[in-house]
């Protein structure tokens, strides 16, 4: 949460992403508060950055439309997030095609330059940055361009795999530790993780490289002990179940302080839905002005009072 004193920070809750895979309306609703509990728990500022839901900025999808018009259905298709999913989907729908261009608006609409993401959205965000550099070809001055291209700002764990060691860590996929999840439940979860499958046995040495608790121990764990841990792994010096007691204690001791402020925020859930609403407006403001200018350079003529005080 240390981006949000080094960079000017907006941190959008994609419910719009959410609705492309079948969802519960009741359950998202709730959800969403949750998720903006999580986020403020962890350490947003509302003070400090803006935090809102992505449904209640309409601009995210008009310009997410606007984008349609310059990005070839190939460059979707292409996307590994597009194909993984498409593979294990029957019927796909056009919002999993298109996920790419609403996060392309997402950043775009705010004219960020900098992107805080895990290595798996790289592909993603250079695709905004192609979606950027196309429609500034088109409709902006050469010399002036309105979109800026975003870069990624890579975190040091940069791909956490889920717990199954098979894919990324996604709820759809069960595979995730959630922020604000029961220590028991967590234990529940570590203590089956897939780990190094060559140490069969404890005697066996490991790779901690190829195993994600490693990973898991370099994102929760100091120096120190994620050091120690390799040294055990390597001369079997261990067993995988004592290597997961160590993680569980770093995850607690990073976890338990958020679930405590989460569990404040849960009985108030009008000062999270006053920060969402704060936050919504600050968003609002930003993305009328951008889409004004958009749409001037486009020579989208707008007609209406809606656009007042612009
Ligand atoms: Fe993974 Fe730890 Fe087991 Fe090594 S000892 S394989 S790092 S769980």
């Amino acid at each position: 949460m240390d981006v949000q004193r080094r960079y000017e920070s907006i941190f959008c809750i994609v419910d719009y992403h959410a609705i492309t895979a079948p969802y519960d309306p009741a359950d998202l609703r709730l959800r969403t508060r949750d998720l903006a509990v999580s986020l403020l728990a962890a350490g947003i500022d509302p003070d400090t950055a803006i935090l809102f839901a992505q449904s209640s900025v309409p601009e995210h999808t008009e310009l997410a439309w606007i984008f349609n018009t310059v990005t070839a259905v190939g460059e979707l298709e292409r996307q590994t997030q597009f194909k993984d999913k498409s593979q294990r989907q029957e019927s796909v729908l056009a919002g999993v095609l298109n996920y790419p261009i609403l996060q392309a608006a997402d950043i775009l609409l705010y004219r960020a330059d900098t992107v805080p993401v895990g290595e798996d959205q790289v592909q993603h965000l250079e695709l905004s940055r192609e979606i950027a550099r196309r429609w500034n070809a088109r409709f902006a001055s050469p010399d002036a361009p309105y979109f800026p291209e975003p870069a990624a700002l890579l975190t040091p764990t940069r791909r956490i795999m889920g717990l199954d060691g098979q894919a990324k860590m996604s709820k759809s996929l069960g595979n995730t530790i959630g922020v604000v999840e029961p220590p028991a439940s967590v234990w529940e979860k570590l203590r089956p993780a897939v780990t190094d499958p060559n140490r069969v046995r404890k005697s066996d040495p490991g790779t901690p490289e190829v195993c994600n608790i490693y990973h898991l121990h370099r994102a929760f764990n100091s120096p120190a002990i994620v050091d120690d841990v390799a040294t055990r792994c390597r001369s079997a010096g261990w067993g995988c179940i004592d290597c997961k007691r160590v993680l569980f204690e770093g995850i607690e001791t990073a976890l338990a302080p958020i679930r405590a402020r989460a569990e404040e925020l849960t009985a108030q859930p009008k000062i999270v839905d006053e920060v969402l609403g704060d936050g919504a407006n600050q968003a609002s403001a930003i993305a009328r002005t951008t889409m004004a200018e958009v749409k001037s350079l486009m020579g989208l003529r707008v007609y209406g009072s809606h656009t007042a005080g612009l």
